[in-house]
């Protein structure tokens, strides 16, 4: 439906080909809460976190390449949804560094998340703010060469396993974005909720933890600013995942339904079970072709594009959890067992209509964007 060029389906034969070594201890990576050595060796392995970090700082491209990053995602996430995470937490936990930071910080941390010998996160989410950030509580103020940042981080995916949290605060009556260093006294790490989608998730406490001055990421007060540019970029990935996981989902349904004979012929010549499975196609196709375009076009422009990322990730999320239902009903009592492939897709599938952008949310913003005339 799109066709990607030669570079971009090299990078994805090298994604599939981890997605391939990591497959036979998918299902244990995926009840995961802590990093999962297997994948984190196929995946450092492979190089492919060298796409999240611009060329300048041992990364692959000049500019991060958000069409390549959806590719490796997909195939990533056909795979394992802790494997995708991991590669694309790299990138959402860095971007603020990589756009915003000071060059001896990008110089310390950026070739060692290229090399996945630092692991990032992102820590924006509070225990009472989640949608609303511009409600956050956790607060940062300069103290001669240092900045203090008191408050509480939650929900934050690699809490306790990354080397850095690039995190947002409330500074005067702005919102300032700093790196704070997994290491630096005074910040307390807590396992996170349990979820039915199990993840590596911590809980951060700041008690008048002191970072140097140059560990701030980007212009004080303008935290907005480097939080929309990671989303114009990331934000069309996630779509991707939702894209990979629909596919793993389409192939497990349809592998069933040609195997399983009920009332003298195959699932799959039943009228409503191919039925079901021809929409799942359609569905996957249609929600993969908008999302290599939306990619391709936050290439050009990501900030003008974010629209388009937005729309990508509303539809193949929404996508994704309609082809993981109707293939958990093809397989009928098979696909409601415990541990099955189907099963852990049909939980997977869920956080990804919350994360980066609830699809309300996004639904939200796009209808006041359609009304102030954008098209
Ligand atoms: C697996 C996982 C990993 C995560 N990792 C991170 C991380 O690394 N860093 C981080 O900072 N956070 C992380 N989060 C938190 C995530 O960003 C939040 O869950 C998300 O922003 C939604 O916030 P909330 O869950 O508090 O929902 P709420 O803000 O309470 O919203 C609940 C629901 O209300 C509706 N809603 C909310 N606002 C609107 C609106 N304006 N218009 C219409 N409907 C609306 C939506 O349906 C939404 O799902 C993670 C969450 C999960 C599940």
């Amino acid at each position: 439906m799109f066709d990607l060029g030669s570079e971009h389906r090299k990078v994805q034969e090298v994604a599939r080909e981890v997605a391939a070594k990591v497959q036979p201890f998918a299902a244990e990576a995926d009840e995961a809460v802590t990093v999962h050595h297997g994948c984190l060796d196929a995946l450092r392995n492979s190089g492919l976190a060298r796409y999240v970090v611009p060329a300048a700082y041992g990364g692959h491209d000049e500019v991060l390449d958000p069409l390549t990053l959806a590719v490796v995602r997909e195939a990533l996430m056909y795979s394992s949804a802790h494997l995708d995470s991991m590669f694309g937490m790299q990138g959402v936990g860095s971007y603020s560094l990589s756009v915003g930071g000071a060059e001896e910080l990008k110089q310390e941390w950026l070739p060692k998340v290229a090399t996945l010998d630092a692991i990032a996160g992102l820590a924006l989410t509070e225990p009472d703010v989640g949608s609303d950030l511009r409600a956050i509580t956790t607060t940062m103020v300069a103290d001669g060469d240092e900045l203090v940042v008191n408050g509480r981080k939650s929900f934050i995916t690699n809490g306790g396993a990354a080397d850095f949290y690039c995190t947002l605060v409330r500074e005067d009556e702005g919102w300032s974005m700093v790196l704070v260093p997994a290491a630096t006294p005074g910040l307390g790490i807590e396992r996170g909720a349990d979820l039915m989608a199990p993840h590596i998730l911590g809980e951060l406490t700041f008690t008048d933890v002191r970072v140097p001055a140059n560990h701030r990421l980007g212009v004080p007060g303008k935290a907005f600013s480097l939080m929309l540019q990671t989303l114009a970029v990331f934000r069309v990935t996630v779509a991707a995942s939702g894209v990979g996981l629909a596919q793993a989902a389409l192939d497990e349904a349809k592998q069933h339904a040609l195997s399983r004979e009920q009332f003298g012929a195959p699932l799959i010549e039943l009228g409503a079970v191919s039925q079901k499975l021809a929409q799942s196609w359609t569905d996957v196709e249609a929600a993969r072709a908008f999302v290599y375009r939306a990619a391709a076009l936050a290439k050009s422009d990501p900030l003008g594009h974010l629209d388009y990322s937005s729309m990508a990730k509303v539809h193949a999320t929404e996508a994704a959890a309609q082809v993981v239902d109707r293939s958990v009903q093809t397989m009928g009592r098979f696909g409601l067992v415990r541990g099955s492939k189907i099963e852990r897709l049909y939980r997977n599938a869920r956080p990804l209509r919350v994360y980066e952008g609830a699809t309300e949310v996004l639904l939200d913003s796009l209808a006041r964007r359609l009304a102030k005339g954008a098209r």
